[in-house]
């Protein structure tokens, strides 16, 4: 019981909070995560690939967590497009964006500050320590902190969040130990769902290619159970 209660305290402590206007809130990323995310960033590891299969499990995740309260309350699920349990890929190859953008459960603007950043999961350090040993980025999803694999292709992520219980919120963090959170009122309202905006650096550009999207979509089809949409900007 006192472990549980020590461990609350470092997460509550490691919320260092800072404000910069009315509307944006910063904060900082728990030490642990910071390195790992500096890991992340530097890695020469050449299979990059592996931030998609991360960020299409995690769509796949939300999408169940809604499908499963629906089954006990339709009314969930609202109308219109809010109704479609589907992920949507979209490429804007001019401005450089991959997006990732599933009509699952969402997140408030708590669960941002505390599932993207501020509380490290156990499987942080275990991740750091095998990276230490193998070298091996694979382990990123077992270890529970598949997400910070952006990094591996962007330089800038942003993560826009609707969920029913909050306002829309927008996440950022140039992966420079710390993160930025604001109610979001400028983008495009999701109705439901997050959306991941990967700004990709300038040796990913292949994840702009609609066939390199393609191929990967493809195969990983086979272990998702909603359907996968990809969109491309037009040239
Ligand atoms: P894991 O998926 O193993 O829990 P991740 O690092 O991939 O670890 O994700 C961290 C957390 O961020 C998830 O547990 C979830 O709470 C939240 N999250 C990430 N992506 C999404 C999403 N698309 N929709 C809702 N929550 C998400
Ligand atoms: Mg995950």
């Amino acid at each position: 019981e006192s472990d549980v209660a020590n461990s609350h305290c470092r997460a509550a402590e490691s919320i260092s909070k800072r404000s910069l206007h009315s509307n944006t809130e910063q904060f900082q990323f728990q030490a642990e995560v910071s390195r790992l995310m500096d890991i992340i960033i530097h890695s020469p590891y050449s299979n990059k690939d592996i931030f998609l299969w991360e960020l299409i499990s995690n769509a796949s995740d939300a999408l169940y967590q809604i499908k499963f309260i629906a089954l006990t309350d339709k009314e969930i699920l609202g109308e219109g497009d809010n109704t479609k349990l589907e992920i949507l890929i979209k490429l804007d190859k001019e401005k450089r964006i991959l997006s990732i953008r599933d009509r699952g459960i969402g997140m408030t603007k708590e669960d941002l500050i505390k599932n993207l950043g501020t509380i490290a999961k156990s499987g942080t350090s275990a991740f750091l320590e095998k990276m230490q040993t193998s070298g091996d980025l694979n382990l990123i999803g077992q270890c529970g902190v598949g997400f910070y694999s952006v990094y591996l292709v962007a330089d800038n992520v942003e993560v826009i969040s609707k969920h029913n219980h909050d306002k829309q919120h927008v996440w950022e963090s140039k992966a420079d130990g710390s993160f930025v959170v604001s109610e979001d009122t400028y983008n495009e309202p999701l109705g439901r769902g997050t959306e991941i905006r990967l700004h990709l650096r300038e040796e990913s550009g292949e994840y702009l290619e609609e066939s390199k999207l393609k191929e990967l979509v493809k195969k990983y089809l086979e272990f998702i159970n909603f359907p996968i949409h990809l969109l491309a900007s037009k040239e």
